[in-house]
């Protein structure tokens, strides 16, 4: 018979998948010459919706919760207690539900109720705050979290300075990349939210071989290419401050891309490749898609380059896969979605 013990045996090992339709497009980003031009290389990416959360945070939340287990610092009858409502909330919901903890997601007000619900499906608790007061105020987000993170019993995860969180990246992810390349890879690109899958996977991929390039993908305006922070409308990248999870020495390149290239690609992922993704893998897979071509035009084509695709676009319909929304910040749904225009213009 051929069964797992549990979901949490599910995790990881999620397969590559090459990249055809959108990379050959003469429109492709970076494409220089729409004719034809020079022989591209392989760009494969990795397909993390497949994890049985749905998501790339199902492997740093078994990680956090198997850490804090060793050190004591969660105990059976345990409570997880974090500011969450993505991918890592159920991540984390998942596998406190398999292991028998009580969760606490603390979420503002203007989180989806479809988004509290996947969370209170797994059994969590969700407590939303306001989002109309000072981050001072008792019923804040901020407080109410840190208020109940301190009460017996609690743990705080907090993806951001947790380093299990990029640990298990280097753990898993890398190790199934160089193995699945079969050490070939030339390139590894991803988006940078917490930093802890473009930090633990550039590492170990660096250790094996110092060659490998490293490539962030940042919306316009993060601080990691170079922003102040200003609002952008993709989903799960891009920070206002540096994280301790990020470690600024890995990557060697950022690219910054725009709401509208990030959105108007995701939409070809699902058209084109079948891969219905989200936006943060929309805007890794054009980043990775214009350095294939820049690439290209270098006479690389025998580069191997690698893209980690995070979550589903099934969290999206009612935004980047929605006319309605799409149209109401700007963004173009025509033939012509490159023409696009992010939030500010
Ligand atoms: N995309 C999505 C949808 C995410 O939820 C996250 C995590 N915040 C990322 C990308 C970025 O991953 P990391 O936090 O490891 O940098």
């Amino acid at each position: 018979m051929q069964y797992v013990d549990s979901v949490l045996d599910l995790i990881g090992d999620t397969p590559l998948v090459r990249l055809r339709h959108v990379l050959h497009d003469p429109d492709a980003p970076g494409a220089a010459d729409p004719t034809g031009g020079p022989a591209l290389p392989l760009v494969l990416a990795k397909v993390e919706y497949l994890n049985p959360g749905g998501s790339v945070k199902d492997r740093i939340a078994t990680r956090m919760v198997e850490a804090a287990e060793a050190e004591g610092l969660l105990r059976p009858g345990g409570t997880i207690v974090e500011p969450t409502s993505g991918n890592t909330g159920v991540g984390l919901a998942m596998v406190a539900q398999e292991k028998g903890y009580s969760c606490v997601f603390v979420c503002p007000d203007k989180v989806s109720e479809d988004k509290r619900n996947v969370l209170r499906a797994y059994g969590a608790e969700v407590v939303v705050c306001p989002t109309a007061v000072a981050p001072e105020h008792p019923d804040s987000y901020y407080n109410v979290s840190d208020r109940l993170a301190a009460e017996p019993g609690a743990w705080k995860p907090d993806q951001y300075s947790n380093p299990h969180n990029p640990r298990s990246h280097y753990e898993t992810t890398g190790p199934e990349i160089w193995a699945q390349t079969e050490g070939r890879i030339t390139h590894f690109v991803a988006g940078v939210g917490t930093g802890g899958t473009i930090s633990g996977v550039g590492r170990y991929l660096k250790e094996q071989n110092p060659d490998v390039q490293v490539v962030g993908a940042d919306p316009v305006g993060s601080v990691y290419s170079g922003g102040s922070g200003r609002p952008y409308l993709v989903e799960g990248v891009g920070e206002d401050f540096w994280p301790d999870t990020y470690d600024r020495t890995v990557a060697d390149r950022i690219i910054a891309v725009s709401d509208a290239d990030s959105f108007a690609f995701t939409r070809r992922m699902a058209r084109e490749e079948a891969l219905l993704v989200g936006g943060s893998c929309g805007m890794a897979a054009y980043a990775a898609v214009q350095l294939a071509h820049e690439l290209a035009a270098e006479g690389r084509d025998d580069a191997v380059v690698v893209v980690l695709l995070p979550d589903s676009g099934k969290g999206y319909l009612g935004k980047v896969f929605d006319e309605e929304w799409l149209s109401r910040y700007g963004f173009a749904t025509g033939s012509d979605e490159t023409a696009g225009r992010t939030v500010e213009d």
